[in-house]
C-alpha cells in the first residue's frame, strides 16, 4: 500500500466527511429533521448507505445518523514517520467517503440541485422527469441515480453476459478526440459507460456533448454530473445489483462487497490529475473489488493476495503505445479488461462505421437521415430461411436492383433482405429464432435503425453512416459475420440477397408471406400437450441461485427473453448451457400443469427448495422468479381477481405498492403463493393461469400492456368469449386503490366477481 494514496485518500475521506455532516446540518436548521430524503424511481431508499449500514434513510434526521457511522470509520491521516500497512484504514476511509457523498447529493436533492443542470445536454431513453416536468430526459440536465427499471433491465443483459461489466469514467480526457475514442472502444465491448467528474472545471460529459456523441439509457452511456461526488451513483447501482440480483439485504455489507467482487465486472478509470477526493472515493471503490486504472502518473498498488483485485493501475497515457489517441485509447481501455478479468467478446464485423450492442438503440432522426427502407413511404421486409448445404454458396452477399444513390436525400425505397442458412444441425423450427437476430445485428452499426421485424421492418441509414462508405451489401456483411460468430453452431453457410429491383421485390415477398404464415399456424400449433419436453432456462442462477424457469410452448420464461423455441435452439448451439431438455414425464395434474419430470428438474436445481411447480397456477406451488420479469402478476383477494403490473408502469397500483417495490416481494426465487413473476406474452397464452380461470381473473392491469398489445388483448378476449372485457379491466387511469378498483369492476359487471373465490 502506498502511503502517498493512504495520507491523499485519508485527507480527502476526513474532509468530505465534515462536508457532508455541514450540509446535512444546515438543511435540517433550514427545513427539519422530518424532510423526507430519496433518491429519484429507487426502492432502495440512499442504497450505498443502504448497503454498507442496514439504514434505510427516509429523512435528514436518519441521514445525520448514517453520518455518525461514516465518522466512525475515519482515521486521522498518517504522519510522515509512521509506517502501517494503511490498508485497512485507507479502505474504512473510503467506505466512509462513498457514505459521505451520497448523503451530499440527498441533501442536493432536497435543495432542487439534483439532477445537475448542464444546459444544451439531451438524454435518449432516460425515463428521469426533470424539475422542469419534463419526462424522457427532455434536455438540459444529467442523468442523476439510475432508476430501478434500467437498473433490472440491464440486469437481464449482465445476466446472460451480453454486457461484461461497467466502467465508472471520472474525469476529462487528454482530448476531446481521447475522450470520443476511449467511450467508442468501451461501447464497442458493450461495457456501461458512467461519467462523472471534471478536471478543472471541465468535464468528459462537456467533452463528449462537443463531440455530439450521444448519450442517455439507449446507448449505454450515463452521465452522472460534472463532480466527483456524482460517481456515487455508480456504487450505489452496483450496491442495488447485489440487493436486486443477489437477494442480499441491506447490511450484508461483506455479502454485497463480495458479490460486487466477483460478479459485477466494473472498473474505475480516472483521468486526468486525481485529487485527495478522487482518490478517496477510489478507496471506496477498492472495496467493491473494483480496480481504478489512472490515466497519469500515480503510484501503483499492485495485487497483494490478500485481495487479489486491489488494484490502482497508472497507464500515463502519453507513454501508450500508438501514433493517434484513438489507438492509444484502445490500448488504455484493453488494459483496463484485462486488469478487471472482463470477459469480452467482440465480433469482427468488416463495415466502415463502429460496430457494437451499445448502438443498438440508437435512433437517426428524420434530419440526419440519408435513405429509409419500410415506414410510411415505402416497404421493408426480411425473411431468414433454412436451404440445403449445396443449394447455396458460404459468404456471398449480392444487391438485386438499384442502390439507394438515385434516392433523394432523406427518401425512401422498398428493401428485401433475404437471408438463406445452412448447416447440418440446422432445423425449420430455428428460422424464427433466427430471423429474430437481425434486429440486433443490424442495428448494432453505428447509424443504423432497425425497427420491427418480418414485413414490417423499417430500416434507416444515417447520413454521417453513408458517407463512410455504408451500402447496401454493408448489412450482408453484418449478418454473415454475426451469424457465423453467434450460431456458428447450428449455421455452416449463410448467404444475403438484397432486393430492390420491385419484380424480385414483390416476389420474395409474397415467398415471405406465405413463410410468415406457415409459422404462425405451426407455432400456434404447438401446446403444452403436443411436446415431450420442455426446456429450463438457468441463466439467472448467477443472480438468483435458487430460480428455475421452467418453459414450455404455453408459457415463455418470464424475462420475455425466452421462449420454448428459443431454448430448444439455444440447447442446440450450446447442449451443456444453460437451457436443458426437461422430460415431461408423468403427468400428476393436468390442470395445474404438473409433471413430474420438471418438479424433479426443478428440485434438483433449485438446490432442493423448490419441490413441486404448477405451471398453469398463481396460487399453487407458483414458479419461482429471478428478477427480472416483466410483469409481475398479484391476487387482489377483495375483487377475487388478478392484477398485472408492467415493468413500464411506475404508477402505484392497487396492491398498495408500486412495480418496484412489488418486484421485491415478487423477486429472489422465492415460491410466494398469489405473487408471480411473468413475461407479458404469457397473459397471451391458454394457460396463463387457467388454474385459476384464466385471462378472464384479470382485473387490473398497466395501461401500458394495453396499448402495445391491444391487438393481441382483443384476441384473447375473444378467445375467452367477452370482447368486450379489455374494457371492464382497470388501469392506473382508472384505479390505484382497491377503493376504486371495486366499484369500477361492479359497474363494469367484471367477470371475476362471479367467478369461484380465488382462495
Ligand atoms: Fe432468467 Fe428465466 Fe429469462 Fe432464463 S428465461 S434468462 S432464467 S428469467
Ligand atoms: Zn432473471
Amino acid at each position: 500500500m502506498s502511503r502517498y494514496i493512504a495520507k491523499a485518500a485519508l485527507r480527502g475521506a476526513n474532509l468530505i466527511v465534515a462536508e457532508a455532516e455541514q450540509m446535512v446540518e444546515s438543511a435540517i436548521t433550514d427545513l427539519g429533521a422530518d424532510t423526507p430524503v430519496a433518491f429519484t424511481n429507487t426502492a432502495y431508499y440512499l442504497p450505498v448507505i443502504l448497503g454498507f449500514t442496514g439504514m434505510e434513510v427516509n429523512n435528514l434526521g436518519h441521514l445525520q445518523k448514517a453520518l455518525v457511522r461514516a465518522k466512525s470509520l475515519l482515521n486521522p491521516v498518517p504522519f510522515e514517520s509512521l509506517w502501517l500497512p494503511y490498508l485497512g484504514e485507507t479502505l474504512d476511509g473510503g467506505a466512509a467517503t462513498l457514505l459521505a457523498m451520497e448523503a451530499i447529493e440527498a441533501v442536493r436533492f432536497i435543495r432542487g440541485q439534483q439532477p445537475e443542470p448542464i444546459p444544451g445536454l439531451q438524454l435518449k431513453g432516460t425515463s428521469f422527469t426533470n424539475p422542469d416536468g419534463n419526462g424522457g430526459g427532455g434536455g438540459g440536465y444529467a442523468n442523476g441515480p439510475i432508476d430501478d427499471i434500467q437498473l433490472r433491465a440491464w440486469g437481464i443483459q449482465l445476466v446472460d453476459g451480453r454486457m461484461p461489466g461497467f466502467a465508472a469514467i471520472v474525469g476529462a480526457a487528454r482530448t476531446n478526440e481521447a475522450a470520443v475514442a476511449i467511450v467508442r472502444e468501451l461501447q464497442k465491448r458493450n461495457i456501461l459507460v458512467f461519467l462523472s467528474g471534471n478536471v478543472n472545471g471541465r468535464s468528459i460529459i462537456h467533452q463528449l456533448m462537443e463531440e455530439g456523441v450521444e448519450m442517455g439509457y439507449d446507448t449505454y452511456i450515463v452521465p452522472f454530473g460534472t463532480d466527483t461526488i456524482s460517481a456515487i451513483y455508480a456504487l450505489g447501482f452496483a450496491t442495488r445489483s447485489a440487493l436486486t440480483f443477489g437477494g442480499m439485504s441491506g447490511g450484508q455489507t461483506r455479502d454485497i462487497l463480495l458479490y460486487n467482487k466477483f460478479r459485477v465486472f466494473a472498473f474505475v478509470l480516472a483521468l486526468g490529475e486525481v485529487d485527495d477526493l478522487k482518490y478517496a472515493a477510489a478507496a471506496g471503490a477498492i472495496n467493491y473489488g473494483f480496480p481504478v486504472i489512472a490515466d497519469t502518473v500515480i503510484p501503483q498498488i499492485l495485487p497483494t493476495g490478500v485481495t487479489p483485485y486491489e488494484h490502482v493501475i497508472s497507464m500515463p497515457f502519453d507513454d501508450i503505445e500508438g501514433d493517434t489517441d484513438a489507438e492509444k485509447a484502445r490500448r488504455l481501455v484493453q488494459r483496463c479488461t484485462e486488469v478487471r478479468g472482463l470477459k469480452v467478446k467482440i465480433t469482427e464485423v468488416p463495415i466502415p462505421v463502429p460496430y457494437g450492442s451499445a448502438f443498438e438503440g440508437e435512433r437517426v432522426r428524420r434530419a440526419d437521415m440519408r435513405v429509409e427502407f419500410g415506414g410510411q413511404k415505402a416497404q421493408a421486409f426480411e425473411y431468414l430461411r433454412m436451404v440445403g448445404l449445396d443449394e447455396i454458396e458460404d459468404g456471398r452477399i449480392r444487391v438485386v436492383g438499384p442502390t439507394f444513390d438515385e434516392v433523394p436525400p432523406g427518401g425512401a425505397m422498398n428493401l428485401g433482405i433475404v437471408v438463406e442458412v445452412a448447416g447440418r444441425k440446422m432445423q425449420e423450427d430455428f428460422e424464427p429464432v433466427l430471423e429474430r437476430q437481425l434486429h440486433y445485428f443490424v442495428n448494432g452499426a453505428s447509424g443504423i435503425q432497425h425497427v420491427g421485424q418480418r414485413d414490417i421492418t423499417w430500416i434507416r441509414f444515417s447520413n454521417a453512416t453513408v458517407e463512410k462508405g455504408f451500402k447496401l451489401e454493408s448489412i450482408g456483411d453484418i449478418l454473415y459475420a454475426r451469424f457465423h460468430a453467434d450460431f456458428g453452431a447450428i449455421v455452416d453457410k449463410v448467404q444475403v440477397t438484397i432486393y430492390t429491383d420491385p419484380d424480385a421485390f414483390q416476389e420474395w415477398l409474397g415467398k415471405a408471406r406465405e413463410a410468415y404464415q406457415a409459422r404462425n399456424v405451426r407455432l400456434a400449433d404447438m401446446v403444452d400437450a403436443s411436446v415431450e419436453e420442455f426446456y429450463s432456462c438457468t441463466l439467472c442462477q448467477s443472480f438468483a441461485p435458487n430460480h428455475v424457469c421452467v418453459i414450455s410452448p404455453e408459457r415463455l420464461g418470464l424475462c420475455g427473453a425466452y421462449n420454448w423455441l428459443d431454448c430448444k435452439a439455444s440447447n442446440q448451439i450450446n447442449p451443456t448451457g444453460p437451457n436443458q431438455p426437461i422430460q415431461k414425464g408423468i403427468c400428476l395434474d393436468s390442470d395445474y400443469g404438473v409433471w413430474q419430470g420438471s418438479n424433479e428438474f426443478a428440485y434438483q436445481n433449485s438446490h432442493q427448495t423448490v419441490e413441486r411447480i404448477s405451471m398453469y397456477s398463481i396460487m399453487q406451488d407458483p414458479m419461482t422468479a429471478c428478477g427480472c420479469f416483466e410483469c409481475i402478476a398479484m391476487v387482489i383477494p377483495e375483487a377475487n381477481g388478478v392484477m398485472v403490473a408492467s415493468r413500464e408502469d411506475p404508477s402505484m397500483t392497487p396492491a398498495g405498492m408500486t412495480f418496484s417495490t412489488l418486484a421485491g416481494v415478487a423477486g429472489g426465487g422465492l415460491q410466494t403463493p398469489g405473487v408471480m413473476g411473468v413475461g407479458k406474452y404469457y397473459l397471451l397464452s391458454r394457460k396463463f393461469i387457467s388454474a385459476e380461470g384464466g385471462f378472464k381473473r384479470v382485473v387490473w392491469m398497466s395501461s401500458v400492456l394495453k396499448a402495445t398489445m391491444a391487438e393481441e388483448l382483443k384476441a384473447v378476449c375473444e378467445r375467452e368469449g367477452d370482447p368486450d372485457l379489455l374494457d371492464k379491466i382497470a388501469d392506473e387511469r382508472s384505479a390505484t386503490t382497491v377503493e376504486e378498483l371495486l366499484p369500477f369492476l361492479e359497474e363494469r359487471e367484471h367477470p371475476a366477481l362471479a367467478m369461484a373465490p380465488i382462495f
